[in-house]
């Protein structure tokens, strides 16, 4: 069993590498953006409450994500393991979720930092927004938000994974394949 968490700015890569180490490692890849986009896709009432959020670049309300995280993980079988990508994204939902393992017996082996400066985030989430069609890509205001909100209210948890000797951060900028094997290095020498 190896759990991993995928830190990160929104643009850092977290989404392509997660893919990546999650089919190598036989992981189940819960990206919280994905299901919410997909939630929005079928107009479930969830995803009405959240395409209100996500087209502003704004965070959903902590308990939401819980609950949809939660029943998730209780969803999934046959894996080796979680990557959890884009959660937590607090520190009310680091906290909530440091609980809900350990009432499950569940436990985060490592959290992965991709690094990436603000510049180059920009930019390639302004690429992404013509490749993807994404509302929230599409405008700068709202990409700068989302930036603006990562700094605000994610940051805060790479200190709090640093407290908890879980930390490993990774230059995110460079080819996705070498960031890749970066990765693949730091989780082969753990297991
Ligand atoms: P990004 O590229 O910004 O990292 P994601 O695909 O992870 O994008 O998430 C897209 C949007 O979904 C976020 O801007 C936010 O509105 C919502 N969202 C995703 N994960 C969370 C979370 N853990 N808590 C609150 N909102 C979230």
């Amino acid at each position: 069993m190896m759990n991993l968490i995928f830190l990160g700015a929104p643009g850092a890569g977290k989404g392509s590498q997660a893919v990546k180490i999650a089919q190598k490692y036989n992981l189940a890849h819960l990206s919280t953006g994905d299901i919410l986009r997909n939630e929005v896709d079928k107009k479930t009432e969830l995803g009405i409450i959240a395409k209100q959020y996500m087209d502003k670049g704004e965070l959903l309300p902590d308990d939401i994500i819980i609950k949809m995280v939660e029943n998730k993980i209780k969803e999934v079988k046959g894996f080796n393991g979680f990557i959890f990508d884009g959660f937590p994204r607090t520190i009310k939902q680091a906290e909530d979720f440091d609980k809900m393992l350990d009432s499950i017996k569940i436990r985060i082996d490592s959290v992965i930092l991709l690094d990436v400066s603000k510049e180059i985030l920009i930019e390639r989430l302004s690429k992404r927004a013509v490749l993807e069609n994404r509302k929230d890509d599409s405008d700068i205001s709202i990409i700068e938000n989302r930036i603006v909100q990562y700094l605000q209210k994610t940051a805060p948890l790479i200190d709090y994974y640093k407290k908890q000797n879980k930390l490993i951060k990774i230059n995110g900028i460079g080819l996705i394949d070498d960031i890749f094997i970066a990765i693949t290095n730091i989780i082969d020498k753990k297991i």
